[in-house]
This record gives C-alpha cells, structure tokens and sequence, in this order.
C-alpha cells in the first residue's frame, strides 16, 4: 500500500526546479506552511528568518493583508483581461504608468511577463525585431557575462553562463557569447577595481571587434550577479560597459530580476550607478512573491523603432497572461508598502546586514564577504591564504543548508560554499542580527565537523 503523505506524494509526483531527480528523491521535500513578516514556519512547527526571501523575491515580507485584499478585490471585480485585441484593464495600465514615472530616463514603455525568464526572452524578441526594424538584421549576436544567471527559457538560459545550465540541453547558441566576469575575489587579475573594470572593458571591446561592431546586437548585464554567487562589480563597472555599449551603438539590458526594488536600497540598482540602460527586466520583488509576474522596461528609442518598423502589422510577441490584472493589482499594492516604509527600512536594515556580515571575517572559514544593501554573500574555504574553496565531495550546498535550517535559518547555499542572502526588507534591527549569530554558529558547527577538519588546511 502506498503512502498518502504528503512527502512521499511529492517524492513520487512533483518535480522540482534546479533540483538533482534522483537527490531530492533520498533527501525528499521540507515543507513550508506559514509566513509572518520575515520568519516561515515549516510543518514540524519550527520558526526560521528567512534569509533568502524565498528565492530573493518575498522582498515585502509574508502576510500583508493589504496584499492579499487587493488580489481578492481584483478577483471579485474582473480577474482577467487580455491585453490583445487592443483590451486592458485598470490595474496594469496604473502599473505601468508608475513603473514608468519611477524608472530611471526614459524606460517609459512597460511590457508585462510572468516572470523573468520570459523577461529576458522578451527581451532577445524584441531586440531581434528592433534591429530588423531599424534596417540591420545582421545584428542577431548577444554577449552576457560569465556567472550571469539571466533564467532558463531555451534562450535565455543560453545568456546564463552557469554550466548546470547548459550541459545536456544544447544551449548556449552560437549567437550567444561570453566575456569573464569581474568576480573580484577569485579574479585572475587581483582585485584591484580599476585594474579589474580596465579589463572587462578591454575584452567587451575585443569581443565586440571579433564578433563584428555591425553584428552585435545586445549586451546583458545583472548590477550584481546573483545565481553565480551573490558577486559584485567594483564600483563603476555597470557604468564603464554602458558607456563601451553607446559607443559602439550595441544595446544594453540591466536585469535587475533579482536587484530591483529595493534589493540594494533604491528602487532599482541602475539607479545606484547613474545609468539608464536600453532595456531593463524585472521580477521577483514586483509582486513581493505573492503572484507571479515580470516586466520588461523599454526605452523610448527602442519602443519607437520597434513601433514604425512593425507601422500597421502586430508585434507578434505575447501570452495569455501578459499584464494579468490580478498580479497588477498586487504590484500596485506592493509598491505602495515599498514607497510607505519598506524601502527606507531595507536601506537601514542593509547597513546593519552588510556590517554584521563582515563581522564574520575573522572566522577561519570566511574567505570574503560581499555584498550591497539587503543583498549579501559569505564565501567559505578552507584555507584562506590559498582562497581554497569547500571541496565538492563534502557537498557544500546541501550541509551548509541544511545546518542553518536546524539553527533556525533560511539560507541560499550555493554549491561552491558560498552563503547568500537577499531576506525581506522589512528585518528587524533583532532579527538581522540573529542572521549573522545563526550564520556564526553554523559557521563554528561546520568548523567541528569531522568531514570538514579532514580537508582543513
Ligand atoms: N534574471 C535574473 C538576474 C534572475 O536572478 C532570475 C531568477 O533568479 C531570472 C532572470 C529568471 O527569473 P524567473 O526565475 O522568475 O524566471
């Protein structure tokens, strides 16, 4: 007889994203089952801060009512409306208009998505069409940055430069390259900022002249990578490729799926660095988690080509559920508790993350910390001169996570040993401050365990 639990029904029937089949078969599912501001519950009744937002999304906090109302109301009133055959609906065009007023330039034009892998597929669409419209179909070639996560369409997973990826599902295409990142810690060339932007800015140039300037079409960048390790660019990289991308009229994307609102303290990262790019993505903390949904920002330049290129014919790009009116309606209320207090309390609270994080530093398992506002990373190793990583047969990813849920911690664990962390904006001074003395235990408890002092150096 087979059981009915709900774990063994999740062995035997759900598959789980970016996940090992045969790995989470052994390990099987933890099931959450509440939310409160940053803390979730789980189903054997333990309470964790999570330090991770769910996957860098829940940035307003779990169980606003306000949330929840306006997603009820939306429902009651009209809960869909397309937006072809030139219909709409209130909530997304309110939307859009207010993403517009508060995105940097003149990303006036908002395109609606369910999230940002279908972002950043959008994106590639479009930018194909722009240059068909402008006269240069030759300019289909896109460049990204290596461990760039930009999701994992067909497409867009090629623009991502993480192995996992990639191996056995065909992709990158041949139209898709790839420049070092700036990965200041590990870089070949020190970590010297200036040393480390002059470099990518050389070899952005040189690719650019290899692939061809007339062939280039789009440059994507994240105004910090996240997937690939929570890894920062010295102050005024972002910018310095901008700049390289106007030059040779090559596009550029700011994804900021994962840095927008309020992730590194303003609305947008992009702000951070003065920049406008020509395109931007986001996600993720646009609807806080509670619904999916993503949105592509778009230049005037870009809206305005793509629109006379296409004169009378459609734009045939778009889903059933572009501009779901009920997701509006939750970004709309989620902006509106950003602009009421989340925001300032994320920068205060950032503050006191990054610096509790660095605290860490004397540990003789922290080997570098990272990180900008509520965005933040601790890389471990195992012997510090040498910047030697946890080795992949004491599985970093797995341990590390596990022992900071039994500490009462949610935390993004990646496989090189690295803790990320992206909680709700709306920590408490108490309960950040717990993320960094829950992280030193682990810390401490990892020191003690065997499989570990076997490969200390
Ligand atoms: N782009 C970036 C920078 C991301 O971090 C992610 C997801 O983590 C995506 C795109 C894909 O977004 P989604 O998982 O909503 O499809």
């Amino acid at each position: 007889m087979l059981s009915n639990s709900l774990a063994e029904l999740d062995r035997r029937h759900l598959i789980h994203p970016v996940s090992s089949f045969r790995g989470h078969e052994q390990r099987g599912v933890r099931i959450l089952t509440g939310g409160q501001g940053a803390t979730v519950t789980d189903s054997e009744g333990r309470s964790l801060i999570d330090g991770f937002a769910g996957l860098w999304c829940v940035n307003a906090g779990y169980g606003h009512e306000s949330i929840v109302e306006a997603a009820a109301e939306q429902m009651r009133k009209l809960p869909y409306a397309t937006g072809y055959f030139d219909l709409g609906a209130e909530a997304p065009i309110r939307l859009a208009a207010a993403l517009a007023e508060r995105a940097p330039g003149d990303l006036n034009h908002v395109y609606f998505t369910l999230g940002g892998s279908d972002a950043v597929d959008s994106t590639i669409r479009f930018i194909r069409y722009y240059w068909h419209a402008k006269g240069q179909p030759g300019r289909d070639q896109f460049i990204s940055v290596a461990n760039g996560y930009h999701g994992s369409t067909t497409m867009g997973a090629g623009l991502t430069a993480l192995p996992g990826f990639h191996d056995g599902f065909g992709v990158p295409y041949d139209w898709q390259h790839k420049i070092s990142s700036h990965y200041l810690y590990r870089n070949p060339l020190g970590s010297d900022p200036q040393v480390v932007t002059d470099a990518s800015v050389a070899e952005l140039r040189a690719k650019i002249e290899a692939i061809g300037p007339d062939r280039v079409a789009a440059f994507y960048v994240e105004p910090i990578q996240g997937s690939g390790g929570v890894l920062v660019p010295p102050q005024g990289w972002v910018k310095a490729m901008r700049d390289l991308c106007a030059e040779y009229g090559v596009l550029f994307v700011a994804d900021e799926v994962i840095t927008g609102f309020g992730r590194t303290g303003p609305l947008f990262a992009c702000q951070d660095e003065g920049i406008v790019p020509d395109l931007m993505t986001t996600a993720k903390g646009l609807t806080s988690g509670y619904v999916p949904m993503g949105a592509v920002l778009m230049r005037d330049h870009v809206y305005e080509t793509i629109a006379d290129g296409a004169g009378a014919k459609a734009v045939g790009h778009g889903f059933t559920y572009s501009a779901h009116p009920v997701s509006a309606a939750v970004a709309l209320e989620v902006l509106a508790l950003y602009e009421g207090g989340l925001l300032e309390n994320g920068r205060r609270a950032g503050a006191r993350l990054q610096a509790g994080l660095e605290s860490l530093r004397d540990h003789p398992l922290v080997g570098d910390v990272r990180g900008r506002g509520m965005l933040a990373a601790v890389e471990l190793v195992v012997d510090k001169d040498a910047k030697t990583p946890l080795p992949p047969e004491v599985q970093p990813a797995t341990r590390l996570f596990d022992r900071a849920w039994e500490q009462g911690l949610v935390v993004r664990s990646f496989a090189q040993g690295i803790f990320g962390y992206a909680p709700p904006l709306c920590c408490t001074d108490e309960q950040i401050d717990q993320i960094v003395a829950r992280t030193r235990k682990v810390l401490d408890l990892t020191l003690e365990d065997p499989e570990i002092r076997a490969v200390l150096r």
